[in-house]
């Protein structure tokens, strides 16, 4: 009798996701799992023959980085992560979670009537199973939404009280129980702003309890990034956890080359025998709320991290959809204000909820941070309105083509370890981020030889060439570069093999 598979691929070039260099090799994949690597007979038959001659073969990636925290719910295709590898998003960054739901929305809105109810992050990661998308969904607690809804919403500029503490303990507490794999904060955002380095000790400290990590967007990016870092890695010291440094990045044009002393500093941290390790997504320009670059004093020609209106591109104006695709300064001088001006105009009849593409970082600053061995990849995707930045789109392409192929910053094995072993290993995702037998099915087969990007700032929502084939949990989710609409995500509970 000739073996029997569900998927087989023939004839690629296996990178196994640990850093090791590709080896020839066919991979049989039964259900869910990775039956056989190495030589399948000739006369084994399958449901699906992937022909990967001069393709390379790999684990799929784990956007380490995601904010579809809703977007998994109302887009279930998930076309802009799914197209581009991505078989496992971590959202809740930033301090954007689902718990309390009501406060949930951080970065962008959504079509809510599409989004089913849940009270706890164990009801979230039931609601994922229930109406599973494309890719498999783990999460971070949100420390910002758990903040916004223990101190009741509303502007709050004072530090928690011991029970508006214990409160965010018992739900990061549930969330751990659930499955959730850490914590994170944003900490230029309201209301993350305002708590104390104490305060985001004493709510971390369960995830010591669970070895779940603590995820920062630090205090500044700017000026005050060592500070900021440095708080990052005291939080990590003082609850006994390992941090994750999220967009690394030095921002501002008076701030570029600062990154040499921040990577510095993160290697003294790890000599210390600390656990900090950092994410970026490939890119000159960031994205975020049009509202906390005005109140972080960051529009204009003055200030230590300040960015000209020129270089801030509207991505989503609620109120004004046709003003997307211009700066600030395009409107700055039609209404004949200066940018900071015509910033917070925009946000008054835009709407608060405004997004923004801001180009703000070196290009050198980029390549060193993406070749260091702490640095993992992760999109930061904001995947709404009409000019969303491209990196939700084009991320992982982008390093292999443009970083990997052309410019030679990294090894091809080297990038594929940062997208798929390091973060699931960051992360406690068992079965994941490694082809090896009895692994979970969550492969990428792209062409190493013409994997590009194509997403653009001015037109970011084209999905990548040379890469035809992505499966998730053994299921074909791109078959010869076609979408195929199958549902085979799931949630992902940290520690768990399944
Ligand atoms: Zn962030």
């Amino acid at each position: 009798m000739p073996e029997h598979y569900d998927v087989i691929i023939r004839g690629g070039t296996v990178y196994d996701g640990s850093g090791a260099a590709g080896v020839a090799a066919d991979l049989g994949v039964r259900g869910d799992r990775i039956a056989t690597v190495g030589a399948i007979a000739e006369d084994a038959t399958a449901g699906e023959v992937v022909d990967a001659s001069g393709l390379a073969v790999t684990p799929g990636f784990i956007d380490v980085h995601a904010h579809d925290d809703t977007l998994v719910l109302v887009e279930p295709d998930v076309t802009g992560k799914v197209m581009q590898g991505v078989t496992t998003v971590i959202n809740g960054n930033c301090g954007a979670g689902v718990v309390p739901a009501k406060f949930s929305r951080r970065f962008g809105e959504v079509d809510g009537s599409k989004i089913p109810e849940w009270e706890t992050y164990g009801g979230y990661l039931d609601a994922i199973a229930q109406q599973p998308p494309s890719q498999n969904v783990a999460t971070l607690v949100g420390f910002g939404t758990m903040r916004a809804g223990a101190l009741g919403g509303g502007k709050i500029e004072r530090p928690a009280t011991a029970d508006e503490i214990a409160q965010m303990q018992s739900w990061l507490r549930e969330a751990l129980q659930a499955g959730a794999v850490g914590m994170s904060t944003g900490l230029i955002y309201e209301p993350d702003r305002y708590s104390t380095t104490d305060e985001i000790v004493e709510v971390a400290k369960p995830l010591a309890e669970y070895g779940a990590l603590y995820a920062s967007h630090v205090r500044g990016e700017g000026a005050t990034l060592l500070d900021a870092h440095a708080e990052a890695m005291e939080i990590g010291r003082r609850a006994g956890v390992r941090v994750q440094i999220s967009h690394h990045k030095a921002s501002g044009r008076a701030n570029w080359g600062r990154i040499r002393d921040s990577i510095a500093q993160i290697e003294e941290a790890r000599a210390r025998g600390e656990d900090v390790t950092c994410d970026q997504y490939p890119y000159t320009a960031g994205s975020t709320r049009l509202f906390a670059l005005v109140q972080n004093g960051r529009v204009g020609d003055s200030g230590a991290d300040a960015i000209p209106g020129s270089d801030i591109l509207l991505a989503m104006v609620p109120q004004h959809t046709e003003w997307e695709g211009k700066s600030v300064a395009d409107l700055a001088d039609e209404w004949d204000v200066p940018d900071e001006q015509a910033a917070q105009r925009i946000i008054d009849e835009g709407g608060s909820g405004t997004i923004v593409v801001q180009f703000a970082m070196d290009e050198a600053d980029v390549r060193t941070i993406l070749a260091h061995p702490t640095t993992m990849i992760g999109t930061d995707g904001l995947g709404f309105g009409s000019r969303p930045h491209p990196r939700h789109y084009g991320s992982y392409p982008r390093i292999l083509g443009k970083y990997v192929r052309e410019e030679g910053v990294i090894t091809l094995e080297d990038a594929i370890w940062k997208m798929t072993g390091f973060p699931a290993t960051k992360f406690d995702l068992p079965g994941r981020g490694f082809i090896r037998e009895g692994a979970i099915a969550d492969l990428v087969v792209f062409n190493p030889d013409t994997v590009t990007e194509v997403s653009t700032y001015e037109d970011p929502r084209r999905t990548p060439i040379g890469m035809p084939w992505v499966f998730v949990n053994g299921e074909a989710i791109v078959r010869l570069g076609q979408h195929t609409h199958r549902r085979a995500g799931r949630p992902v509970r940290r520690g768990v093999d399944a």
